[in-house]
Formats: structure tokens, sequence, C-alpha cells
């Protein structure tokens, strides 16, 4: 599975699995021939991106030091002496780190630029990059299709904010994420929301992606706003299906990711 789509501002993407359910995306830019991959959960299913694209590597953008986001980095390093960018508050735990960026740096991959937000919660240190004019998030693991990263690190509240933040986008933004849990994460929302339509249409297009062998991801923002329980935490709806009507978003938002965890 590898699917390769245009995005505007003539970025293109190339999306890839890798691991067991890790996805890896490569961005390029055209005009200058420059090409990152987000995250590295390991050398060669990139390495055969790269090759199948023709693109060259250039850069390496982090998302967070987890090993099945950064496994691969060194070796795709050595390779292409690419540059390493990385989180500044993980830094440390993130091999062969090359420029350190937060909240509202800018980042470029050739005539491509993102902006860089934090979203602590699964990760304190976790960053996401947001190209405003080409409309494409990669959310790492903050926030997936139908679901959200598991709070490790951070708080609830603090997953919450963040996950606000990714809210706050664009509708037509397209939305890359980690991992391919769309399936599962769909059949937990329907606890939550079974009279959602939103997520019946979602679920009913997963159904059909997976039939036919093609990924989940990437979603579009505005369809993750409206079927994506997680994000909706502040929907009153969505309070009272677990018993927390009126009580404050983070709370609600809280008591849906226990009960995920435990799905
Ligand atoms: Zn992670």
């Amino acid at each position: 599975m590898d699917t390769r789509s245009d995005a505007p501002a003539n970025a293109q993407t190339r999306l890839f699995l890798c691991l067991k359910d890790n996805y890896g995306v490569l961005v390029h830019d055209p005009a200058s021939g420059a090409t990152a991959t987000i995250d590295a959960p390991e050398a060669a299913p990139v390495e055969a991106a790269l090759t199948a694209s023709g693109w060259k590597l250039s850069d390496i953008l982090v998302t967070h030091h987890h090993g099945d986001h950064t496994a691969g980095i060194a070796e795709l390093k050595r390779r292409h002496r690419a540059r390493v960018v990385a989180p500044r508050q993980e830094a440390a735990k993130i091999p062969d780190v090359d420029e350190t960026v937060g909240e509202g740096d800018t980042v470029t991959v050739g005539t491509l630029s993102a902006r860089v937000i934090e979203t602590p919660g699964h990760t304190l240190g976790q960053i996401n990059y947001f190209f405003p004019a080409a409309k494409l998030l990669f959310a790492g693991d903050t926030l997936f299709s139908i679901g959200c990263g598991r709070v490790i690190e951070g708080t609830p509240e603090m997953m919450w904010q963040s996950l606000l933040k990714l809210r706050a986008l664009p509708d037509d933004t397209m939305m890359f994420c980690g991992h391919e849990y769309t399936d599962a994460n769909i059949r937990f929302a329907l606890t939550i929301e079974p009279n959602n339509p939103a997520l019946a249409a979602r679920a009913a297009e997963v159904k059909r992606q997976i039939a036919a062998g093609t990924p989940t991801v990437p979603t579009l923002m505005g369809e993750e706003k409206r079927a994506n329980v997680f994000l909706r935490a502040d929907d009153p709806a969505v309070a009272a299906a677990v018993d927390l009507a009126g009580k404050p978003a983070a709370q609600v938002f809280a008591e849906v990711r226990a009960r995920k965890n435990k799905f």
C-alpha cells in the first residue's frame, strides 16, 4: 500500500505503512526538489518510497521521541545527509538532531513552509507540523482519524487543549496521522455517539476503504471535527452520553479517553 497525491501549493505527498500499523509519509516540493519524511519509524519503507518516487530526502521532521517514530532516523540521516528537525523539549531523546523547534516556529521544506504547533499530552514535547498554503497537517500521535493518542506523559486537560488547537485549523486541511487505527476508533466512537450522522458516514466510508485495501488516511479536518468524538468533548450530547452533562469539556474528554483505554 502506497498512495501518492497532490495537495495545493504543489506539495506532493506519499503515504506508506511502516512496522505493524505506523504510517510513514513523504512531503515533496517539486519547485526545489526538497523532500521531507515525517518521522522515521524504520528506514527501509522510507527508502522504498524514495526509490519509487524518485525523490531525494532532504529533511526528517520528527513529531515526538517514541521509538516507532524515530528508529529509522540515524540510518536515513547517514545515507542522505538529511537535516533532522525535532521538538525542542524532546531533542535529548531523539538521535542526530540538527535543529530544534517549538510553538510558532517555521520549518521549511524547499519552498514549502510549515508552522510548528506544540501539542503536549501523548508526550510532553510533542509537536505537529501544519503547512498552511499546502493545507497539510502532520499530527503525529496527537490526533488520529476518529481517535487521538493515549495520554501517556501529560494530563487529559493538556491533551484536550492540544486537540482544541488542531480543531481550530481550517476544515479543508488534510490530516495525516502516525497510525492506522481508524477501524477500531470507529467501533469505539459508535459506543459514545451511535446517532452522529457524520460518524455513520465515516464508518461506511472506512468500510469501503478497508474492503478496497486503501488507507483511511489522510482525512479532512472538517470531517474529523464532525465525526471524531475526541474533538467533540464540549458537545452536550457527548457529555450526556458519558453521564457528565454540564461538566467541563476537559473532564468529559478524560472520561471518553479512559473508556477508550479499556475498550
Ligand atoms: Zn507515540
